[in-house]
């Protein structure tokens, strides 16, 4: 197929930064800083990604409102994880933690305060003081319940004391892949319908998750996977896409979230018998052991008709013992979206929520540096894809392995996207000059794009859409069976059939929203789709992942990373293949051991 013809705007630089969001901003900030020619190009201006919405806040080892330790929060973020993280980079992430901390402190954050001046840190889930121990420790370091908002803003400011350029609301199409190596990327400028072609000796996605091939997730709109899909077009694999967060605490059929914090500040969940059923669940952590687990509860209680509400569907949420002052000072967030989402006055009602989409686990696979890795022809499962590089929650590092612990994504995305600054440092010569790029390097982005904009078929895309992610919210919930399984991936499979009879009506490239969906579906139903697979593929039980014929975790065989291709563009049919790469069994240092597997209990 000849490729259509569109006039391309060519530009070059050294870094391109796909995404604005937390992780995004730090890479830019980084690159620029060491005088790369850096380029940040994202599909909504800056402060509205998703990181903006981030409430509870950022875990690192302070020690200022309990006693912590760096090797606490690794063996935390090792338990967490099920043991299918990478140790070696779990332990790059918690020492960078406290500094990496700092630095937003100093870069304007206005975190929440104790007494005597110190950052305060809240409880959140999972994190224990003495290796697992006990009792919680306060590591949350929070500006009241929005961080990200925060965080976010703070890091837009500076990234423009750097000489970096930002390309607002451009969508990035695609990669260019040349050998195997990434030289560069198509963008469409979604306000004048222009595309522009970015030749780059790096480029680094930092798009987000794609929780939005759910029916109900805590996420936004936007964050529909785009890099993933990049990548699986580029035929690099996805890596443990079978692991997708439930937040315990989603309010019932807004799906907004409410932050963990709540629990952190002595917030507790009912049954309808009025129970405090975590205690039985979690004897020792209660409200506040891991999510996969909080969640996994509340999904029992209401299987077992103990859900409150007229369908006894959902669950309470309490924070009506607590000080109101308080709620105002730490919550006021989660105080108004209590009132707008469920008409509920949380100071003296329980508000109703239930386990929401929340985070993707999976990912692009990287090393600690932010290089994409992929199991080269030699089955080196360690081999690096030269040109690019993934951060945040589109990459898979993996430090959240089978399930992330709340607060830790906050600081994945600050430290891996300053690590990535400094391996580009490292790896790339300021305006190096680089090579032609090869004639059909836009053929990829502009087959796709043009093949959509004149679709004529018969499905419109968000009837699509829709059948995707209700399916996805059938099969692929918090307890999965091989039965529901082996079915969603049936059901998915033809509504994937459907994207070839995909229908769009707006014809022009001017604000084509309809047009622009179109592709962020097809990315995310590439992802659906491993996601499934992979879930059907793994036999066993592990952190978010609960197969109810396999209610066990299997480390001798399946102690590994699921890796997985999709075979979709240019005329094939969505097939999945699936191969492994072993977990990091090793630290980064001598100054901790191996945490070796053990059962998993709270
Ligand atoms: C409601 C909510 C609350 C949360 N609270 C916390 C918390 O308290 N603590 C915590 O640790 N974690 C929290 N998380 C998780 C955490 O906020 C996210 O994982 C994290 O913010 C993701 O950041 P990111 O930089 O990877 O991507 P995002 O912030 O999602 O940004 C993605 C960026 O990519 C750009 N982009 C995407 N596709 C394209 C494309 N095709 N072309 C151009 N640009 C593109 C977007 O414009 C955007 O700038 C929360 C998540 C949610 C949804």
């Amino acid at each position: 197929m000849s490729a259509p013809a569109y006039k391309i705007i060519d530009h070059t630089y050294d870094t391109v930064v796909v995404g604005a969001g937390g992780s995004g901003l730090r890479a830019t900030m980084g690159a620029a800083e060491a005088g790369l020619k850096t380029a940040c190009i994202t599909k909504v201006f800056p402060t509205r990604s998703h990181t903006v919405a981030a409430q509870g806040g950022i875990a690192a080892s302070l020690c200022n409102n309990t006693p912590d330790h760096w090797t606490w929060h690794m063996y935390d973020t090792v338990k967490g994880s099920d043991w299918l993280g990478d140790q070696d980079a779990i332990e790059y992430m918690v020492r960078e933690a406290p500094q990496a901390v700092y630095e937003l402190e100093h870069a304007g954050v206005p975190f929440s305060r104790n007494q005597d001046g110190t950052i305060y840190q809240r409880p959140f889930g999972g994190h224990m003081q003495n290796m697992g121990e006990g009792p919680p420790v306060q590591r949350t370091c929070a500006a009241a319940d929005r961080t990200g908002h925060a965080m976010l803003h703070a890091l837009y400011q500076q990234s423009l004391k750097y000489a970096a350029d930002f390309y607002i609301e451009y969508f990035a199409i695609d990669l260019i892949m040349e050998g195997g190596k990434c030289v560069g990327v198509i963008a469409l400028c979604l306000d004048d319908g222009s595309i522009h072609r970015f030749r780059s000796q790096a480029v680094v996605l930092a798009t987000g998750g794609y929780g939005r091939c759910y029916f109900t997730a805590t996420s936004a709109h936007t964050c529909t996977g785009d890099g993933g899909g990049m990548v699986l077009r580029a035929g690099l694999p996805m890596q443990d896409m079978e692991f997708v967060q439930f937040h315990p605490t989603g309010i019932y059929g807004a799906g907004v979230l409410i932050t963990e914090g709540a629990r952190g500040e002595g917030g507790y969940l009912t049954n309808s018998e009025g129970e405090r059923f975590m205690e039985r669940y979690a004897p020792s952590a209660k409200d506040l052991a891991s999510r996969d687990v909080v969640s996994r509860s509340m999904a029992m209680e209401i299987r077992e008709g103990r859900g409150v509400g007229p369908d006894k569907d959902h669950i309470y949420l309490h924070l009506d013992h607590i000080d109101p002052k308080v709620l105002a000072e730490r919550l006021p967030g989660i105080t108004e979206s209590g009132k707008i989402f469920a008409g509920v006055d949380l100071t003296r009602q329980p508000l109703p929520v239930v386990p929401t989409v929340h985070y993707n686990m999976g990912g692009i696979p990287t090393n600690y540096h932010g290089e994409v890795v992929t199991i080269g022809a030699d089955g080196n499962p360690e081999t690096v894809v030269p040109g690019l590089f993934a951060v945040g929650e589109a990459a898979c590092v993996s430090v959240h392995g089978a399930n992330r612990l709340g607060s830790n994504s906050l600081i994945d995305l600050v430290v891996f996207g300053r690590a990535t600054g400094h391996r580009l440092k490292e790896l790339l010569e300021p305006g190096a000059k680089q090579p032609e790029l090869p004639k059909d390097s836009a053929d990829l982005a502009l087959t796709r794009l043009d093949h959509f904009r004149y679709a004529k078929g018969g499905s419109p895309t968000a009837e699509v859409r829709v059948e995707m992610q209700r399916t996805m919210s059938q099969h692929a919930a918090v307890f999965r069976t091989d039965e529901l399984m082996v079915e969603g991936k049936a059901k998915l499979a033809a509504t994937y059939k459907r994207m070839k009879d995909i229908h769009v009506s707006d014809k022009g490239l001017i604000w084509n929203s309809d047009l622009v969906e179109t592709m962020e579906l097809d990315n995310l139903i590439s992802q659906a789709t491993v996601t499934l697979h992979g879930a059907q593929n793994r036999k066993e039980s592990r952190g978010a992942h609960a197969h109810e014929d396999f209610p066990n975790r299997d480390d001798a065989n399946w102690m590994k990373h699921t890796a997985a291709w999709f075979d979709g563009w240019g005329g094939k049919g969505g097939e999945v293949r699936i191969d492994y790469r072993p977990v990091h069994e090793y630290t980064l240092t001598d100054d901790v051991e191996y945490i070796k597997p053990k059962a998993r209990v709270y």
